[in-house]
């Protein structure tokens, strides 16, 4: 289990271990182009703790390149249905790869969680965004969308 904090926030976020197992794959796999998908697990009923259980699969209809990405649809829908019938789980935000670089979040992926948040569609006014970079060894950013501004989060390693 991997813990993230936002002091500001006073919010934890927390990485399962079977996430973090998909997390390392992914780096593990990569051949370089971005890739990612969505993000799911659960808030505390305080609200004082996201936990991320699973990295959704990148859905086929996704497009993408050395260092653009655009997530398609095909399949969360139905995922998500199960995931919430099934362990009252849901959309918690977004993840991709940034191959080879820093794991921070460039002003795209910035606009990006500003625009999911103001999305009625997603229902999640605050989208959790999760990079995977590094170069030899695996890094990962954490961030999100509060009232209109984005934190990003210290690990507690
Ligand atoms: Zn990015």
């Amino acid at each position: 289990m991997m813990q993230y904090v936002c002091d500001e926030l006073e919010l934890l976020v927390e990485i399962e271990n079977k996430a973090i197992k998909q997390i390392q794959a992914v780096f593990d796999t990569s051949v370089g182009i971005e890739t990612g998908g969505i993000l799911i697990g659960y808030y505390t009923v305080k609200r004082d703790k996201a936990v991320i259980t699973e990295l959704s699969e990148t859905p086929s209809d996704s497009k993408c390149g050395v260092n653009w990405f655009h997530r398609g649809i095909e399949g969360l829908k139905k995922l998500l249905v199960e995931r919430w019938k099934t362990r009252d789980e849901y959309y918690l935000g977004e993840w991709h790869i940034h191959p080879f670089s820093s794991p921070m979040p460039s002003g795209i992926d910035r606009m990006q969680m500003i625009s999911i948040s103001k999305d009625k569609r997603f229902n999640c006014t605050e989208p959790i965004m999760l990079i995977i970079g590094g170069g030899k060894q695996l890094e990962i950013s954490i961030s999100l969308v509060f009232r209109g501004g984005i934190y990003t989060l210290e690990s507690c390693d």
